[in-house]
């Protein structure tokens, strides 16, 4: 077999835990897999040489006449191709101890960063996009029998200059890289058991999903699901690649991430998960929306594509809108957008006049948005009624829904968010047996 391992940040912390990744690696390697290998760096370092460029740059006090020093060294200095040759660094660390690490306990391993690995980019520095993976350098070093160890999270563009692939980038650096050698399997090794119905530090009984769809997981992810990049899903969805989530720690199966067909097959083989009725994999909580609502505006064309025409333009983006029935041709639109757009939508709300009126807003952040994603809600109408059930069970109330194929979300008081949580975990059949 051709096997991809990723190691997180914190699975390459110290020289322990690299000592145990090599161990790892030697281990797969004798039983007899080609071994590519894509490292984070150690857990803490992308956060250090960022906060030292900031502290050299952004941080620089604030004049009141030239305004910040960012914007002078902008000028001379292209300071996001600087932050990229900085953080790629920490990459490379990893990588060559980790090789050494594996040479150490007898194996034979190289590392290879930036240019060496073949994977180019474009010249968009901070979060740039990977164009080509030409593979024979890692072809041939397996040739010769050698465990690959490649920095994550960095390429080079057309020019040869170091780009990095955005946060948590090493997961997409991964599936690519599997994508690109045809790896039977993709291990994201990392310090959690695998992928949780929901937050466990919020639900102790949430527990481990044994398989899960890609698309499932993209939802997941963009709800705030912190164990993949979520580039890095949208990438194994388009290639097929089988992604396997799992501790770094011990041997124990983790989440298997693949397409919808193969999950039921999965599921099902497993005696202790049956297929559920109604296929729920997982709820969030997202407690850092607010709501906004005009009040009362003209029922007109043109009205509510003025307001979220001038939102999108100022950047901010609005997740859940709802248009009520309109009385006398007057009606009231509420969405929702980040807590941290509040004030810029407010400020480019109050300078709009659609349909000639000034706006009337009422603005709540005291909201809690609680979303149930499942393959199972394409062919389930009744997934909104049982959870509408659970929810005035609990006297909680809803204040607003949205549906798609593949999630729920309810809107709360944020009072209430957790609370309706582990209710909906519950009812969905999620929670782990007891003990
Ligand atoms: N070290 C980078 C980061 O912290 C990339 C990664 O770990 O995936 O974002
Ligand atoms: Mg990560």
């Amino acid at each position: 077999m051709l096997v991809l391992q990723k190691y997180g940040g914190s699975s390459v912390a110290d020289l322990d835990r690299i000592r145990a990744c090599a161990d790892r690696c030697v281990a797969t390697a004798e039983a007899g897999n080609d071994l590519v290998v894509v490292v984070s760096a150690m857990k803490g370092e992308t956060n250090r040489l960022i906060g030292m460029a900031n502290a050299l740059v952004e941080h620089a006090p604030a004049d009141a006449d030239r305004g910040p020093y960012v914007t002078a060294a902008k000028r001379s200095v292209d300071h996001d191709r600087e932050l990229d040759q900085l953080v790629a660094t920490g990459e490379k660390v990893s990588a060559a101890l980790l090789a050494m690490a594996i040479g150490d306990r007898g194996g034979r391993a190289v590392s290879l960063a930036g240019h060496q690995l073949g994977m180019t980019t474009d010249r968009t520095f901070t979060r740039a996009k990977i164009t080509d993976i030409s593979e024979q350098r890692i072809r041939s070093e397996l040739e010769e029998g050698r465990v690959v160890v490649c920095a994550g999270f960095q390429g080079t563009d057309a020019r040869g200059d170091i780009t990095t692939l955005g946060r948590g980038g090493s997961d997409t650096s991964a599936v690519a890289l599997a994508a690109a050698l045809g790896a039977d399997v993709c291990e994201i090794l990392t310090d959690v058991d695998g992928v949780y119905t929901t937050d466990p530090r919020i639900v102790p009984r949430a527990r481990k999903v044994l398989a899960m769809s890609y698309d499932e997981m993209l939802e997941l992810a963009s709800l705030g699901a912190k164990v993949l990049q979520i580039r890095s899903v949208a990438f194994a969805k388009k290639y097929g690649v089988r992604v396997h989530v799992r501790s770094s720690l011990h041997e124990g199966p983790g989440t298997m991430i693949v397409p919808a067909d193969e999950v039921a097959r999965l599921r099902g083989q497993n005696g202790k998960q049956p297929m559920e009725a109604i296929e729920v994999s997982g709820v969030a909580l997202q407690r850092d929306e607010a709501k906004v609502t005009l009040v009362d505006v003209p029922d007109v064309p043109g009205v509510i594509a003025e307001v979220f025409g001038a939102l999108g333009s100022a950047g901010v983006s609005v997740d859940m809108i709802l248009q009520n029935a309109s009385r006398n041709d007057r009606t009231d639109i509420t969405f929702t957008v980040a807590e941290a757009d509040l004030e810029s939508a407010t400020t480019v709300l109050t300078g709009l006049r659609p349909g000639g009126e000034e706006l009337t807003l009422a603005t709540d952040r005291a909201i809690a948005k609680i979303s149930v994603v499942g393959l199972g809600l394409r062919s389930h109408a009744e997934v909104a009624a049982k959870a509408f059930g659970v929810l005035a069970a609990d006297n909680v109330n809803v204040q607003m829904v949205s549906n798609s194929e593949l999630k729920m979300s309810v809107v709360v008081h944020e009072r209430y968010g957790e609370l309706a949580l582990r209710s909906l975990h519950t009812a969905f059949g999620l929670d782990a047996p007891s003990r």
